[in-house]
């Protein structure tokens, strides 16, 4: 049995309940702190935000000319771009 610790994605308590599921089937939680809703996110917090812009960044930049990108990576490949452009001039 693996226990996931959830966190409210509002106030950050991990005082959430389950209550019922969302149409899609994803459990929904509410939270005993802050009273509000929320889909279970399961994604732990394995880095802080800061290694986890790094990582992207190296990936996006290592695979760019090859890749085929969403619509939405082109989004953020362009913001990434940007970026890399302040960067290395
Ligand atoms: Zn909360």
């Amino acid at each position: 049995m693996v226990t996931i610790t959830l966190y409210c994605p509002h106030c950050q308590s991990d005082a959430l309940v389950r209550n019922g599921h969302a149409p899609n089937g994803k459990q929904l939680y509410r939270c005993r702190t802050c009273g509000r809703q929320s889909r279970e996110t399961p994604t732990p917090h394995a880095y802080p935000q800061d290694r986890r812009d790094e990582i992207q960044l190296d990936t996006v930049v290592r695979e760019t000319p090859n890749v085929r990108v969403s619509h939405a990576n082109v989004l953020l490949l362009r913001g990434m771009q940007d970026l890399v452009a302040a960067i290395c001039g």
